[in-house]
Parts: C-alpha cells; structure tokens; sequence
C-alpha cells in the first residue's frame, strides 16, 4: 500500500484528501479499525476527472494499438498471480471472507483481465463492413472508446466488481476514476498500483477513496464524465441514474437481487441427487454469509420434499463454521458492518412477526465482530418483506409449490431479475422452465458460476447493461459509422436553388 492516508490517485500522483480528512478502515471479524485512508471528496473528485480527461482528449492510452492495450492487461493478471497471497489475505481481511475465497477472487479477477485482452486482441481491428448496395459507397461501423468512465463499485466483492469494469474500460482503450466502496477501497487501490507497475500511462487509471452522497454523486453527474458504471444496491443505482440524466451519459447499472433456487423432488431421488441439491442450496444461500448478489436467498421447493430437505438444510446451517478467514476450519466470515448485521437483524425479526418459522440461526453467536448465524425461514410467502426485499445477509426463505406452472410463476414474482436455478432431473422441464424464467442468469442444476466469457446482468431492477462476455467490452465503447463516396456527385434536391 503506498505511505498511509494517501489513497487518491490523481493524474500519477499519490495523495492525501484536499480537506485532510481520513477514515478508519473496520475489520468486521473484531470491529476495530486496522487501517486509515484518505476520505476524498468532491474537490478531489474534480482532480481526478480532470486528469482522466486530459489523459484521453490528449493522453497516449486512447491511441494505444489493440494489441499493446492486451499485452498491458495480461502483464497486470501476471501481476496478479504475483501477489495473490497479499492481495487475497487484505480482501479477507477488508470484506469478512475467508483467505480462500479472499484467493479465489483475486485468481477471478486475473481471469477477467486475461479474457478482454483476448477478446480486443481477436478482434482485429473490430470494423465492420457494412453492404450499402453500391460499389460507390464503402461503408464500414468501426467502435472506439467511450471516453472517461466513473466506476463505483461496492463491499461485497470489492476487487472482482472493479475488474469488470476496469478490465473492459482499458481493453477499449477508455481512461477512467473508480470510487470504491467506502467501507472496503484497500484492495482497489492495490490494483491501481498494479496497473501502474504494468506501464500504464499516467492520468489514464485515477481513484478517490471516499463516500457515494459526494464522490459518487459528483462523478455520476460530471459533464465531463462519458459513462458511469455502478455496481451497487437499488437505491444508490437509481440515484446514480439520476445524477446522470442531465448531461445524458451512458449508464450501465448492476443492482440487487432475490435469487430464487427452484428444487423439484425429482432433482433428489437418490440419496447422492438429494445431498448434491442440499449441499447447493447450503451454498447458494450462505456462501459470503449471503452477501453476494446472486444469493439463493429464496428456497422454492415442490411441497412433499420441504420438510426432508429444509430439516437437512437447516441441520447443516447450523454446522457452518464462523470466524476469522484466516483461521484454519473456517468456512464463513461475519458481515461487513454493524449497519449491514442491523439490517439483517431487523429482517428476521419482521419474518417472524409475519408468522415465518425459525428452523435454523435467527441470531447473533456470542462474541465480537458482525457475525449472523446462517438462517432458515420456513413457512414463507409473497406477503412478507424478507421474500421481497433483498436482505443481503445469512437469510434463507422457503417457498413450496405444488405445479411447474406454480414454480415458475414464484420465481418470477420478484422486482428484480438477477439470477435463478432450477433442480430437476427432466431434461425438457428444465430448458423449459429456464426458458421462462426472467432471469439475467439461469443455473441448471447447479448454482453461482459465472463465466468471464458469458454476459452478467440483470432483468428488472437488477439493472440496466451488461458485465463480461463480448456485451461487457460493448458497454465501454461508441459506434462509428463511416460512410465514405467514392464518386461523389450533386444531389440536385434544391435544384430551383441551383438553376440560373
Ligand atoms: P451501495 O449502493 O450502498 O453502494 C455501492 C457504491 O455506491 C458504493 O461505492 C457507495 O459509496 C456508492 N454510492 C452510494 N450512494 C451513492 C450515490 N448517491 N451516488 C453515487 N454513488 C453512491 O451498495 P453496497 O451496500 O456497497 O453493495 C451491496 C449492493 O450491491 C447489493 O444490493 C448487491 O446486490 C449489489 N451488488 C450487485 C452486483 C451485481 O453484479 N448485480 C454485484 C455486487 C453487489
């Protein structure tokens, strides 16, 4: 990390807030501060989009070719590997993950970088001939860089968020300022430096630490920013939304959800089906301490396999082993924060006046830190707010269904339209079923991978845009069009205006 205090990078130049302001950075396994970085604010927030504009109207990055853009990425997913250790133990430590997970994203964030550094590199050139019906016209829709993009990203995976933004916005050759969550920006930083030890042009890669009311609002609105990619719960996304309305930049929002995990009793007809379909619904549910935005955080189950398979759940539920990542045997970490262990507080406790019915968790174990046991709500339905609302915490519902028609209708019955899976062992009920589902992922008979070559994003209030895949380089660039006359002549429309 570079000399304390002095997270902002602005223009090749590390530094401190303008105001002087700092914060604490809590670890939530102990809810006591382990590190001080700079609270940026909207002074800061100028620097920086002045440096990435002059970077890209005058800079070296934009006019850098495809192929030297992919060499500089893969050098950064070599970096990486490098410090994958370093790196994964401060994501541990910063998000509440365990030192495994902590390593897994920093290997998912290598990937990403390798991935776009194919996909701009396979391209080459990009241009696209365009058929205009006569040998007199040659037309070609060529696609360059959008310009200076803001980033803001959230907690929960703090460095992988930025990499599908990062990653895809230098490939096409952008310059950028990335705000990262204010509660979890060390990792964020780290990358930047990586990203200069790589060779990146100065100005190109700019950060502020700091809070969304101020940073994030005032990047959302620059009118010097070309695009605004946020990554964070619905709320804040619909007033980034907002913010960038006057001075109509592009937009890509990836939002929340209320992931359904549809299990047929088919799906568990021998006793390994049935420990396979539990074991992911453990997992879809609990992994992160479900702070994930793709969480199964909805168990919609066909009604005469419930009580067998939310009895095992919530008998494994209760084995989860909590504690500091780094522990050896530790398989989940607390919450980020006290606000986010409120909320999920404040979400059971209005289940169970709503009549749910506890089978697992429902409370704080004892000790410090922002530890939720991992819950099991049974008995739930559409009425209460814990199946609408995203909890964003250790929370599983559980819904029954009798039919498929039923089945699909309660998946779907969501504002959001992140991701859902359907367990079954019919082949055509389930292309069926993930043929209906509105969903931005669809899981068969499994739940939570995801592919750097594969769109992510969401229907609904899930979001506007799209992350990864071929759409997630698509977002960060503009379309040309290039009509070019080989045998210009007049058109003669005005032609009482040209007649003597
Ligand atoms: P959040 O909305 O509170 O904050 C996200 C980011 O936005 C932070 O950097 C924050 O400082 C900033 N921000 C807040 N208010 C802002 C404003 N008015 N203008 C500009 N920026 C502002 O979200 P969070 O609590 O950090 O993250 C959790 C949420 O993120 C969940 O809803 C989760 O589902 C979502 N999420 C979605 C995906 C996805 O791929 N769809 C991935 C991860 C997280």
């Amino acid at each position: 990390m570079t000399a304390a205090q002095q997270t902002i990078h602005v223009g090749g130049e590390w530094r401190a807030a303008l105001s002087g302001a700092t914060r604490e950075i809590i670890d939530p396994v102990d809810a006591t501060p382990f590190e001080v970085v700079a609270e940026g604010g909207v002074l800061d927030t100028e620097d920086a989009v002045a440096a990435a504009r002059a970077a890209f109207d005058f800079g070296a990055w934009p006019r850098t070719p495809a192929a030297e853009r992919a060499a500089l990425l893969r050098r950064v997913a070599a970096l990486l590997e490098r410090d994958r250790e370093r790196i994964g133990a401060l994501e541990s430590r910063d998000a509440g993950k365990t030192l495994e997970e902590g390593r897994v994203d920093v290997d998912c964030v290598r990937d990403a970088f390798r991935y776009f550094a194919d996909l701009v590199e396979n391209e080459n050139g990009g241009g696209r001939a365009v058929d205009a019906g006569s040998d007199e016209i040659r037309s070609v829709v060529v696609h360059e860089p959008v310009g200076v993009c803001a980033l803001i990203t959230p907690w929960n995976y703090p460095l992988l968020q930025a990499s599908w933004k990062i990653a895809p916005a230098l490939a096409a050759g952008n310059t950028f300022v990335i705000k990262p969550s204010e509660i979890t920006p060390l990792t964020t930083v780290v990358l930047i430096e990586l990203l200069l030890e790589a060779g990146l042009p100065l100005g190109a890669a700019n950060v502020v630490t700091g809070p969304g009311d101020t940073v994030g609002a005032r990047l959302a609105e620059h009118p010097d920013v070309d695009l605004v990619s946020f990554t964070g719960g619905l709320v804040s996304g619909t007033k980034v939304a907002r913010s960038a309305a006057d001075s109509v930049k592009k937009v890509a929002l990836e939002l929340g959800g209320k992931n359904p995990n549809v299990v047929f009793a088919d799906a568990c007809s021998t006793p390994e089906d049935f420990d396979t379909a539990v074991d992911q619904a453990l997992n879809a549910a609990f992994i992160h301490s479900g702070q994930v935005c793709s969480a199964g955080s909805r168990l919609i189950i066909e009604e005469p396999l419930r009580d067998r398979f939310v009895a095992e759940l919530s008998r494994r539920a209760e084995l989860i082993r909590l504690g500091r990542g780094t522990d050896a045997g530790v398989e989940c970490g607390p919450l980020v924060s006290a606000a986010q262990l409120a909320r999920t507080e404040a979400y059971v406790a209005s289940a169970l006046a709503e009549g749910a019915v506890l089978r697992a968790g429902g409370g704080r174990p004892a000790g410090p830190g922002y530890f939720f046991r991992p819950t099991v709500l049974d008995r739930c339905h559409r009425g209460m707010r814990v199946v609408r609302e995203e909890v964003f915490g250790p929370v599983l519902t559980v819904e029954t269904f009798r039919t498929e028609e039923e089945a699909v209708a309660l998946a779907n019955d969501t504002e959001y339209g992140l991701a859902g899976a359907v367990w079954t062992s019919d082949e055509s009920r389930a292309r069926r079923v993930a043929g209906l589902l509105r969903h931005g992922t669809v899981w068969i008979n499994d739940f939570h991978p995801y592919l750097p070559q594969a769109e992510w994003g969401g229907f609904g209030k899930s979001g506007i845009g799209r992350e990864l895949g071929p759409g997630g380089l698509a977002e960060y660039r503009e379309a040309k069009h290039i009509y070019q006359n080989l045998a210009p002549r007049p058109v003669r429309w005005f032609a009482g205006a040209t007649a003597k």
